[in-house]
């Protein structure tokens, strides 16, 4: 079983390279905040209270969280999980370790992606995705097509923005990312787990320096 957590603030590309892995190694992608948003979408109990939690740009509570994962963790089929937006927190990280020690697994690399804020904010700021797909577009960098096609997919699609992609929303992530989750890089060094590459190139150069890492980690 292959174990990765991807760490990075807001809008370094932990989605998009996630989804690349799922792709090439065949492993399962679990994005907390994939999963909120679609507790959010369904209306359930648990959707209406992160709603506002998670419009305002705060972290959910650590219970909720961990609930998510350990439920997905129990998919024993799977050849290995990519966590994307957990652990945030030094409790998750802590059940996180428990977790996969219980289930006889461990963690094989974190890889902490770097990318300067203002990239981050510039990114968030302007970004939209396809409502059929997911591809992600940026207003300056790869606005969306005039005609409403999809590069990605073909289809005439609705491009959606995220409600905490503003402005104030995005203050407050950040806030919580240096306050609450960027000591995850230091537990994770100290663990031996980290590995860190630069986020800020293009899609297929940051894809591939994840790529060289995982040879590292998985070889060791
Ligand atoms: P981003 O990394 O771009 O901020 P995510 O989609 O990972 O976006 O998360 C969106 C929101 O979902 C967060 O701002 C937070 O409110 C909530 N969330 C996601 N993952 C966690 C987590 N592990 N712990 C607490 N809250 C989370």
């Amino acid at each position: 079983m292959t174990n990765i957590i991807l760490l990075g603030p807001p809008g370094a590309g932990k989605g998009t390279q996630a989804r690349l892995l799922v792709e090439e190694r065949g492993l399962v992608q679990l994005s907390t905040g994939d999963m909120l948003r679609e507790a959010k979408d369904s209306g359930t109990e648990m959707g209406k209270i992160v709603a506002d939690v998670m419009a305002r740009g705060d972290l959910v509570t650590d219970e909720i969280v961990i609930g998510l994962i350990e439920e997905k963790l129990a998919d024993t089929k799977a050849k290995g999980f990519i966590f994307d937006g957990f652990p945030r927190t030094l409790a998750q990280a802590d059940a996180l370790g428990a977790l996969l020690k219980r289930s006889g697994n461990q963690l094989d690399a974190v890889i902490e992606m770097r990318v300067d804020d203002d990239a981050l904010v510039q990114r968030i700021t302007a970004r939209s995705t396809c409502g059929n797909c997911g591809e992600v577009y940026n207003d300056i960098t790869k606005p969306i097509p005039v005609d409403g096609t999809c590069t990605s997919c073909g289809q005439k699609a609705e491009f959606k923005r995220r409600a905490d992609d503003n402005a104030d929303s995005l203050k407050q992530r950040l806030m919580e990312y240096y306050k609450k989750t960027s000591p995850l890089i230091g537990y994770y060094y100290a663990m031996g787990d980290l590995f860190t590459v630069d986020g800020l190139g293009e899609i297929d150069a940051v894809a591939k320096s994840i790529a060289n890492v995982l040879d590292q980690a998985t070889a060791s």
